[in-house]
């Protein structure tokens, strides 16, 4: 056990600890991803969550900012959680350029700690979400000041600057702000035939 260590010292001492094979594995990429049963496996699943936080393990910008918080609920219920995350994805039907497709809507700035809940900065098809984590952690890793969390630069900055900034280097690739409110309203009769009657393929 090495006592009193400061912060900035761990990365040193982790690849000191490393080239004489006492490294962790796994212990300098994010493993804080986490996600919902999602589908197949949940009967009310609009996305599968599960595969989408695999995919996101690798991501480049969360293997170099491992204490990132990242929680996908595979429906907009909130089963992973996805209001107190860094960065939380709630899959449901989403609208981007008028075009109605499967996605998540993005929510940003969770931390309990903080006292502050996730805000929704925008949404994002399915197949888009790896390239726009990578792009909201760079803006994050641009505006973030000394040892700030990424809910303290969205509560400095404000979610809308935030997006603002998003949208400089995504610009048509998502839709800011939140989505219509009817298409995201639940129908009685499930989820086939709100997506069915948005023009999404159900099976
Ligand atoms: S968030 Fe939705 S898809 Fe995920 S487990 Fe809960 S109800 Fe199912």
């Amino acid at each position: 056990m090495f006592r009193h260590v400061p912060i900035k010292a761990v990365p040193a001492i982790r690849a000191e600890l490393a080239a004489v094979g006492l490294g962790l594995e796994g212990a300098d990429q994010s493993r804080d991803v986490r996600a919902c049963t999602g589908g197949p496996v949940c009967s009310l699943a609009l996305t599968p969550a599960q595969g989408l936080a695999y995919r996101l393990l690798e991501q480049p910008a969360l293997v170099r900012n491992s204490g990132l918080r990242v929680s996908i609920s595979g429906c907009p219920n909130s089963c992973a959680q996805h209001q107190i995350a860094d960065l939380g994805l709630s899959g449901g039907t989403v609208t981007i350029g008028g075009i109605s497709m499967l996605g998540y809507q993005i929510w940003l700035g969770g931390d309990l700690r903080a006292n502050t809940l996730g805000q929704t900065v925008g949404r994002v098809a399915e197949t888009d979400v790896a390239a726009i984590t990578e792009a909201i952690v760079g803006v994050w890793e641009a505006l973030r000041r000394e040892g700030e969390t990424l809910s303290g630069t969205v509560d400095r900055v404000g979610i809308e600057g935030f997006g603002a900034q998003i949208n400089a280097v995504f610009e048509g690739r998502w839709e800011p702000g939140d989505e219509p409110a009817e298409t995201t309203a639940p129908t009685p009769d499930g989820n086939g035939r709100r997506l069915a009657a948005a023009g999404v393929p159900t099976r």
